[in-house]
This record gives C-alpha cells, structure tokens and sequence, in this order.
C-alpha cells in the first residue's frame, strides 16, 4: 500500500510506555527483535513466503501453539485455547515488496529486488511474540487464532484466505489487525471509530475510434479528442456529483494511444483508480464513470467501454471493537497515547476483507523515534524495533481484555 504520514502528535517525543500491567520479559522483546531482523534480512514476495511461513511453523510449534498450514497457500493460523470462552483472531501481513533495498543495515536484504519497505517484518515479529506471552502466562480464557496472512500487497491475501475457509475451519467473535505507521511516535496507537483505510479499485477504459489522416479528421472518429473531454469530466463525478461533505477521489495515471503526429489513431486507453470510505458512495463512482464512459465519447462518434474491478473495501472498524481496542490500548499506554478520530489513509488495506466477515477493528502502531521513521515503501525503509513492545503489550491487554480468565480458573 502506499500511504501519506500523518500529522498526528508530530511534535511529541518518544515517550516511555506508562504502564506496566504486562510485564515482557526483556528476554522475549530481545527475542522478538532478532526474529523481526532475521525476517527483514529474507523478505519474500507475496504468496511465495515459504522460507518465512517455515519460519512461522517452527517458533509456534516451539511454543506448543497448534498449526494450520497451507489456507491462501503460504498462510498460517496458529491457535491457542485455554479453556471456555470467546475466539479472537489476530492477524499479522507477512509479505515483502519488490523494491531493491538501499543502504547499508546489518540485517539488509539479501534478496534481489525485495525488502520488507512496509514493515510487515515488524508485524510477523510483535504476532510471533504475543503467542509465545500468551502461550506462557495463558492468563485469559477462550481461544486466539494468530492469523499469519501471505500477499498484503495488492494481491488480496486476505480474501484467498477466505475463500479457502479461514472464518469456516477457525470461527471467531471478532479479528483485529495492526500497522506501522511512520508519522506516529513509538508508544502510540492510533485508532479510528469507522475508517481507516479507503476502498481500492482500478479501471480500464477503451476509447474506440476510426483512424484517419490527421488534416481530415472529420473523415475518422478521434478518441484522442473523447479521451480529453473524458478525463476532464471524470473530475465531474467528484465535485458535482458528490456530497461535498463526502470524499472520494477518481484519478486517470496513464494514457495510451497513437504513434505518429499526422495519424488520428483508432483508439486510446485510459488506465487509473478509484478510492473512498464509504461503500454506497464508492458503488455511485462506478456506476457514474461507467455511464459516462459509455455516453460522453458517443459525442465524438468514438465507443466507451471501461473494465472496471473492485479491488480492496473500505477498512472500516466496528464501533465495538474499536472500543476493545482503545480500551485495551488505554490500559497500557496510558490514554495520552492512544489517538483517536484521527484523519483515515486514502491508502488501502486488505484486512478489510476480514473485517467484512466477522466484526473487527485495525488500529495503527507508531514507529517514530528520536529520528523519525522513513516512509512506507521507501527502499530504506527498517522497521523500528523499539516499537515491538508496544505492540505485544496492546495484544496481550486485549486478549486479556476480551478473553478474561474466571475468577475460579487456574
Ligand atoms: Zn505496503
Ligand atoms: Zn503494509
């Protein structure tokens, strides 16, 4: 996903976790830290994460968590119960992206053309090491699913996990799921009642023309000319069709057509996306740019036909369980460090497919240190791991939290 910093606390510094409720063994967080830089130093792309899924298997079998292998391919779901009570999933993304990693850390990249430039290192890490706590001080009752999911990007990991019977095979009350998120200090959380993440989608629209001489133009139909007065009038669909105190945004990235400057070609090609966060209105944007492809370019005599596929829903959390969150978060980290009604991402996030099946809520863990993080993607971009604890800590108080342990139970 690519994504804008957000501006939130930028002036605050680091501050230390204010609570000490859950106490991590130093050992464990020194543990988690070399898991999280041995994973950056193997990244691998989505859907082909065997070496990392192995990874996975092994520190799970080792903390006697039982396994599932093999849902969207590389996925894993490790599950944990200790005694009655509800089911929670916790899911972490798994996957790298296809950028050459620059600079020069110890644990860089030693793979060509992948890195872990989003941080889901950091994420697989602070999951390995809530199940090795939970595994240990099994202070909860119920049951946790760790959903370790392949293909975060752009590959939709999510919903292959689904459609292999992730929410039939592991039947949960409510998931959750975290980000690092640059722009927010290390030991904050921020957490959204409603969105988070916007709706993802991209389109393909054929302009088709006829070919002619370029000083007789009435003698073709010109779908340069239909490609113009569409891409300008696209914007229409925005600012003239949308509530404005509702957003969304359509934008044209690239145009194909023609080869010469004396020839009116036959025909030009559109590509581009649509994003939002809310699903009626992203529904409207289809259905309005799909008819205005299909008529404007008819006033040019030049044919409209777009591909139009729905891609990622809006990450949205249910008011529930985005109290869960905020709750649990609260407990250890103090109130003054979990934000709240922050501005949404009009970047993109497959978890969505998750919380579209059972209730669920996706919060954001802040990376920022003395120094501040660089950007999501950006080919230097390490995870810090200073934000491990913090995450772990917000994972166990939540699985505490919902799950709690019977005042009779060992
Ligand atoms: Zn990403
Ligand atoms: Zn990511």
């Amino acid at each position: 996903m690519s994504v804008n910093n957000v501006s939130i606390n930028e002036s605050i510094k680091p501050i230390k976790i204010a609570s000490t409720n859950i106490e991590l063994q130093e050992s464990l967080l020194q543990q988690a830290k070399l898991w999280r830089k041995q994973l950056h130093s193997q990244p691998e792309l989505g859907f082909k994460e065997f070496k990392t899924s192995a990874f996975i298997v092994e520190k799970l079998i080792s903390f006697g968590i039982e396994v599932h292998q093999g849902l969207g391919g590389t996925g894993v779901v490790g599950t944990l119960k200790n005694g009655e009570g509800p089911t929670i999933g916790i899911r972490a993304d798994i996957d790298a992206l296809p950028i050459e990693e620059q600079g020069d850390i110890e644990h860089k990249s030693t793979h060509a053309n992948c890195m872990h430039a989003c941080g889901h290192d950091g994420h697989t890490s602070i999951l390995l090491g809530t199940a090795k706590y939970l595994s240990q001080h099994k202070n909860f009752s119920g049951t946790v699913h760790f959903i370790f999911q392949p293909a975060e990007e752009v590959l939709g990991g999510a919903k292959v996990m689904i459609e292999d019977g992730l929410f039939d095979l592991f039947p949960m009350d409510a998931v959750y799921g975290l980000h690092n998120w640059p722009g927010l200090p290390v030991g904050q959380i921020a957490v959204n009642d409603g969105p988070m993440m916007a709706s993802f989608d991209i389109f393909e629209i054929t302009l088709t023309g006829v070919g002619t001489h370029a000083a007789m133009p009435h003698l073709g139909a010109d779908p340069i000319a239909a490609a113009g007065a569409l891409i300008t009038n696209i914007q229409s669909i925005i600012s003239r069709r949308i509530s404005p105190l509702q957003s969304g945004v359509v934008s044209v990235t690239q145009m194909n057509s023609g080869d010469t400057t004396n020839v009116i070609p036959d025909y030009a090609i559109l590509k581009g996306t649509v994003r939002s966060f809310d699903m009626a209105i992203r529904q409207n944007m289809q259905d309005m740019l799909t008819e205005m492809v299909k008529t404007l370019p008819l006033l040019y005599g030049v044919k409209g036909e777009i591909d139009y596929q729905v891609c990622y829903p809006v990450t949205s959390n249910d008011s529930q369980a985005y109290l869960n969150v905020k709750q649990a978060a609260t407990e250890v980290l103090g109130a003054n460090n979990v934000n709240i009604n922050v501005e949404p991402s009009m970047a993109s996030e497959d978890f969505s497919f998750m919380s579209q099946h059972v209730k669920g809520a996706y919060f954001w863990l802040g990376v920022d240190g003395a120094t501040p993080s660089k950007p999501l993607h950006n080919a230097a971009y390490d995870f810090n791991d200073a934000a491990i604890e913090t995450g772990i800590k917000v994972w166990v108080s939540l699985v505490e939290s919902q799950l709690p342990k019977k005042p009779d139970s060992k």
